[in-house]
């Protein structure tokens, strides 16, 4: 098998990634061969048409099915919206795994797979468990730092996975982001990412709900923010992401362009909904994750045109209750 790099779903964040990474390798000339895949086939087409743009001749290849991605490659990132889509790519009949298993057991053990998905802990598990069955590498490896760190390859990883499995990785790792944090074992990166985003799903409503507070009292947003961020309430949801258009003034945040673009607030509801999950797993009281959660969704079940809108537009159901 040559060694070529796939990439497995090109969203909002899978495409910067890609690029990031793809881009790096042809300069370091350490790879001459990519293969992408997205249940979109446009998604992919785009892709390479931009990659083909700033660097002309280089051999991509767009495939249909993950199976196709495994048997050409030795590094697989996946990049998805969560778990019933990593199922797919991985458990399904034209996915990674059966794939796998029809390799010699010499080709499957160079094989690394780096999902980079927030899913749910115990699916992740399995799945990973399922992989390392066949004698391959995986390591969960989701993402802090938004579509802005995506861009610019100044993500944070969250890596769960043996020592040896993020060893390997973290090259990989290194052009498409700064920070590449080993939290532990499988399914750990996931824990600490979904105890990330509980903070800031609950964060960005309450600054949300301040915002509106201080406009009602007659407060300049500016003068507001600015004193939000240089105080104790300090937060990247006021901070980067701030909910009230002319609020920052020298930063873009969604809001600027009618919440297009950044986090949708469906992912984030299933972010709130992952950490809830594992909350009654685990005997962990989430008061604050279960409101924000019942937030999220009242504002998507009224207002459904926010659900691909930045999750700070959550600011804009509050506005109208
Ligand atoms: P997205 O919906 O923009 O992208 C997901 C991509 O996966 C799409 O292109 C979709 O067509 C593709 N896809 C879905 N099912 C597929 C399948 N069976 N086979 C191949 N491709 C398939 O989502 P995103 O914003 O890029 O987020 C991806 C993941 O990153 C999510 O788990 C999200 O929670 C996480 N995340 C997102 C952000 C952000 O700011 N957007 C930040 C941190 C983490």
């Amino acid at each position: 098998r040559s060694k070529s790099t796939a990439f497995i779903g090109l969203g909002r964040m899978g495409s910067e990634m890609a690029y990031n990474l793809f881009s790096k390798k042809l300069a370091q000339s350490t790879d001459s061969h990519f293969v992408v895949c997205d249940a979109v086939a446009e998604s992919a087409m785009t892709f390479r048409q931009n990659l083909l743009s700033q660097f002309p001749g280089t051999n991509i290849d767009i495939v249909q099915t993950p199976e196709e991605a495994v048997r050409s490659s030795e590094t697989v990132i996946t990049m998805l919206p969560s778990s019933p889509q990593v199922k797919t790519v991985y458990c399904d009949r034209n996915g990674i795994i059966p794939a796998l298993k029809s390799l010699k057991s010499a080709e499957t053990q160079s094989t690394l797979f780096i999902d980079s998905t927030t899913l749910d802990v115990g699916v992740a598990r399995q799945i990973a468990g399922e992989v390392t069955l066949t004698g391959a590498q995986m390591i969960d490896a989701p993402v802090s730092g938004g579509v802005t760190g995506a861009q610019a390859g100044t993500l944070s990883f969250l890596v769960g996975g043996t020592e040896a499995s993020f060893l390997q990785a973290q090259p990989v790792l290194e052009m498409m982001g700064k920070r590449i944090i080993h939290c532990g074992s499988s399914g750990a990166g996931l824990g600490a990412k979904i105890c990330n985003n509980l903070v800031l799903g609950v964060q960005q409503i309450v600054i949300g709900e301040a915002m509106l507070l201080g406009r009602n009292l007659g407060l300049d947003s500016a003068v507001l923010a600015g004193v939000i961020n240089s105080s104790t309430g300090s937060c990247w949801a006021s901070s980067v992401n701030n909910p009230v258009p002319a609020s920052l003034s020298d930063k873009t945040p969604p809001c600027e362009k009618d919440y297009e673009g950044g986090f949708a607030t469906a992912l984030m509801l299933k972010d709130m909904d992952l950490a809830t999950n594992i909350g009654k797993v685990s005997h962990s009281p989430l008061p604050l994750g279960a409101a924000a959660k019942r937030i999220y969704e009242e504002a998507i079940q009224r207002r459904p045109d926010l659900a691909k809108k930045d999750f700070s537009s959550v600011y804009v159901y509050l506005k109208d209750l």
